[in-house]
Order: structure tokens, then sequence, then C-alpha cells
């Protein structure tokens, strides 16, 4: 009989775990930390409720409202009530350590062997062949740990972007991005702003190839941004530029976390290698433009383990490295390559200057963008465009493009603040202030005067 073990009780391993439990396969999950609570927006599509069958009390937030800020602080709202979605449509918003304990106590309510331990090392046979040994250490009793080993016949690398698994089987490397965020709770008034909002910035302020973000959580915010590798030194000074640019929607933020985590920007060279398979970011499946991860990470998890099942003869035997290509990522690519293609090219193609950011904000305007974002956001599917839509949104793309270069700023300023806060409030001496410094340290544009005027944040 099949023994398999899943390595991470994030949502790509919770998933798969569940699925092969399900189908009677012996199934041993590895968290390292049971309350980890995941660096993560936690935003996630409506179709992942309904798919996955999560309850409504680990969604904290129900968005139905997005607003899109441009470099020069052109706002564009993206509400779901005109666009004609029923109330019941929204994006959820999750705290990863709820959302990510469900889904993992319901994988051993179904018998997978939940195992709290950090797993060390893997020792394979010849040509990374198995039975594998796992080595790890079981904190199930305390902290300390003691050494373990099991042997299984199969293992799913689901330890996130800093995969071991994948060193394990030499999946090759993929580029990552840096996402840094902060967890800020905000007054009363503020937070109700946020209530059912989030907010996404551009500019080169806040990324030189993503975007800033606002999120409303359980009761707090987090404000974040991410950025390719490359660009990692500049990392605080973009997140500095985020918390400069909403600052007067932060009023008085108080910052209770800080954290940092890595984003892979696209597949491993190798997700398959004899019996052990890849899913989620240790797979490589966030998507380029939004950096959305949970559903990709769930649904890659369950997949595979439902490959792995069929191919394994419900467990029977041990399957070859080709029937789980064929049966897992080759299923994966035919499903989900076009959509990371096309984000890929949306984010090379409005995320590369100013002059582009700002013509997208303003096609965000427009209500077939909208809605054409958000079916294929909330539901994955991709909505056919009729002729007449289709060269509607060609002119607008190249009108905004050129329109973009004259509304490009040569500097960023804090957008207003959202809940009629006066001039005066900034200035209260009860408020610790906090110097902005622009991103790279001062020879951006940020760092021009009108830029460098104080926050009224409190840092904790
Ligand atoms: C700042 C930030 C914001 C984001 N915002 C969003 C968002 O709003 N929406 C969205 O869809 N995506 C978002 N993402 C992406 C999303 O967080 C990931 O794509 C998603 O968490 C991937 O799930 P996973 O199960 O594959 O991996 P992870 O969630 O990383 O889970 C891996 C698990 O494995 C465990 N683990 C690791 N190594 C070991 C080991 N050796 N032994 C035992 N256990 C181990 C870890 O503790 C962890 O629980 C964001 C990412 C970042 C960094």
């Amino acid at each position: 009989m099949l023994r398999v073990a899943v390595v991470g009780g994030g949502p790509s391993g919770s998933c798969a775990a569940e699925v092969l439990a399900k189908a009677g396969i012996q199934t041993w999950l590895f968290e390292r930390k049971l309350d980890n609570a995941k660096p993560c927006g936690g935003a996630i599509p409506l179709c992942m409720v309904e798919e996955f069958d999560l309850p409504d009390h680990i969604i904290d937030r129900k968005v139905r409202n997005m607003k899109m800020i441009s470099p020069s602080n052109k706002e564009v709202d993206i509400r779901l009530d005109p666009l004609g979605y029923r109330q019941d449509e929204f994006i959820g918003m999750c705290r990863r350590e709820v959302f990510d304990a469900f889904l993992r106590n319901r994988a051993a309510d179904h018998g997978t062997k939940l195992i709290h331990g950090l797993v060390q090392t893997i020792t394979t046979g010849p040509q990374r062949k198995g039975p594998y040994t796992i080595h790890y250490v079981d904190h199930g009793h305390g902290v300390k740990g003691d050494a373990h080993t099991l042997e299984v016949d199969y293992i799913i690398g689901a330890d996130g972007a800093n995969s071991r698994v994948a060193k394990a089987m030499d999946a090759g490397d993929y580029n990552v991005a840096i996402a840094f965020q902060e967890r800020l709770r905000l007054p009363k008034q503020e937070m109700a702003y946020y209530e059912d909002l989030a907010e996404m910035y551009v500019g080169s302020d806040v990324s030189p190839d993503f975007y800033g973000w606002v999120f409303p959580k359980y009761d707090h915010v987090a404000v974040g941004t991410g950025t390719m590798q490359e660009n990692q030194s500049l990392i605080k000074g973009l997140q500095r530029g985020i918390r400069h640019r909403a600052s007067k929607r932060l009023f008085r933020g108080e910052v209770i976390k800080v954290e940092a985590h890595p984003i892979p920007e696209h597949p491993r060279p190798r997700r398959v290698v004899q019996q052990m398979a890849l899913v989620g970011d240790a797979a490589g499946y966030v998507t380029k433009s939004s950096g959305e991860g949970i559903y990709f990470a769930a649904k890659s998890g369950r997949m595979c383990a439902e490959a792995l099942v069929k191919v394994s003869g419900q467990g029977s035997h041990i399957p070859s490295a080709r029937e789980m290509k064929q049966a897992y990522v080759r299923q994966w690519d035919r499903r989900y390559g076009t959509t990371y293609k096309v984000l890929e090219i949306l984010q090379t193609l409005f995320y590369s200057s100013d002059a582009a950011r700002e013509a997208f904000v303003e096609m965000c305007g427009d209500q077939d963008v909208q809605r054409l974002t958000f079916d294929s956001y909330l539901y994955k599917r991709v909505v056919p465009m009729n002729p007449w839509q289709q060269i509607k949104l060609t002119l607008l793309t190249m009108a905004s493009l050129v329109r973009g270069q004259a509304l490009a700023p040569f500097r960023y300023q804090p957008v207003d603040s959202a809940v009629g806060r006066s001039q005066e409030d900034f200035l209260d001496p009860g408020a610790v202030q906090v110097e902005m410094t622009p991103p790279g340290g001062g020879q951006s544009p940020a760092s021009q005067p009108e830029s460098r005027e104080k926050s009224a944040m409190t840092r904790a």
C-alpha cells in the first residue's frame, strides 16, 4: 500500500493530504509550526469558497469594493453593485493562521496523520528514487523536539518558496519576488473606511514592477509591497513609499507586525522527479500582475493528489514519474498556462513605467474591463468578449497609454484622507512623526520637497 508524505501544511499541502486520506491512502502531513501566520494579504476568490467548501467563519471580510490609485493619485473605484454582481459575490479576506489551521485540521479529520515537525533532510535511493527516508524534528511534545525518521514511497513537496523537497529532488531554481508587509491597527474611523474595501497603489515609489496594497483584515489592515529579487535592496524604501502615499488613510496606524517573504515568479524547471512532486509555491504557481497564490496552491495540491490516487490505482502501486507528469503537470499547464502567460504580459506592459501605470488605472475605470477583471479573478474563467468590446478595449489601451505620458507625476504625494481629517490632524503633536525617506535612499522623485512631508503614523 502506497505511503505518502506531504511536507508543508499550508493550503497546498492540506488540500493534497485531504484528497489522499479520503481515498484511503496512508498519508502523513508535516507542518513545522501549527500556528504559522504566513505573511500574506489573505485575499481569496469567491470560487474558492464553494470549491473548497470553506465556512463563513474563516473569512474575516467580504470585500466588494476595490480602489486603484495611480502614480498621480488618480483614484478609480471598482464596485461590484453597479456591475450587477449579487450581494453574495465578494473577494474573501482571511487571516492565514485561521485559514491554514482549518484546512489542516480538516485533512486530519479525514485520516491524515498530522505531524507537528520540521523536515530537515530527505534521503533518497540511487537516482533520487524511493523509498525515501524523511528526517524530522518532532515538536509534538515541546519546542526542542526529538529527531525521528519516517520511510515513505511518495513525497509531495508543499513546503513553500524555500522548499527542502525541491532541493532533495533537484527541481531547479526559480526567480522570486520579495514581498514586505506591515500590519497596522487603525483608529475606528479609518478602519470603518476599509470595512469592505481594498486599495491597490501603483507607481515607481511603491514598486518598480508590482503594486502596493492596503488590505483589510479582521481588526487591522495589511500594508505591503513587492518587487523582483534583483530590486530586493530597495524593498524597505518601497515600503516607506506605500506608507507615505497612504499615510493620510493610515492615520495613527500602529504597527503590530512586520513580515517579509519570497514569492515565486514562475514554475520550477522540474515539478516531478521520480516519486516526488511539487505543489503550490514550492512548484512556483503564483500569478504575475496580481501575485495571487492561495487558490492556485490549494488547487494544485488537490490536482496533484487526485492524479496520484488515479495513477497509483487508489494507492495499490507506486506510480512512475512519467505517469505523474502526464496526469498532473501536463493537466495543470493545459488548464492554467494561458492564465499565467496573460498575467505576465499584463505585468510587463502596465507595470513598466509611471506612464503605463497611469494608463492601467485609467483603463480600470471602464466597466467592461472591470467585469472582465472581476469575472476572471472571482471565478477563474476567461470571459469571452464580443467584437465591439474587443475593438473598444484595444482603442482604450492605446489612448490610455498615450495619455499616461502626460499624467505621470514628477513626484509622489499622499492621497487625501478618506474620512475627512483636516491638515491640523496630521500636524497633531500627540502623534509620533515618522520621517519618510524615499525608496532607494534619496535619489528618486519622492525626495523632492512635497514628498518629504512628515507622516502622522505612529510606530509601535
Ligand atoms: C506578503 C505576501 C502577500 C500575499 N498576498 C496574497 C493574497 O492576498 N492572495 C493570494 O492568493 N496570495 C497571496 N500571496 C501568495 C500566497 O501567500 C502563497 O501563494 C500561498 O501561501 C502558497 O501556499 P503554499 O501552501 O504553497 O505554501 P505556504 O503557504 O508557504 O505553506 C508552506 C507551509 O510549509 C511549512 N513548511 C515549510 N518548510 C517546512 C519543513 N521543512 N518542514 C515542515 N513544514 C514546513 C510552512 O510552515 C508553511 O506552513 C502573498 C504572499 C506574500 C509573501
